[in-house]
């Protein structure tokens, strides 16, 4: 098995607004409460998807284990 060494890191700016959860190809971001999205580490490859379509740039693609 590959070990996936990328994650998607979401920032407070987050406006909930859903894009990233509709392109995800693995449903592993999703927006908690209707105020911020989160990210489910089992299920993230960390491809980035998320981070291009994100309107206000707020998904950053990092090396797990980083802050
Ligand atoms: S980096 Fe890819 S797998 Fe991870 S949350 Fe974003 S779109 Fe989904
Ligand atoms: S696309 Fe960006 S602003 Fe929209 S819910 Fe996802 S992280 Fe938040």
């Amino acid at each position: 098995m590959v070990k996936v060494r990328k994650i998607a890191a979401v920032g407070r700016e987050c406006v909930a607004c859903g894009s990233c959860e509709n392109i995800c190809p693995r449903g592993a971001i999703r927006v908690w409460n209707g105020l911020i999205a989160r990210v489910d580490g089992e299920k993230c490859v960390g491809c980035g998807m998320c981070g291009k379509i994100c309107p206000a740039a707020v998904i950053e693609i990092r090396e797990r284990g980083e802050g």
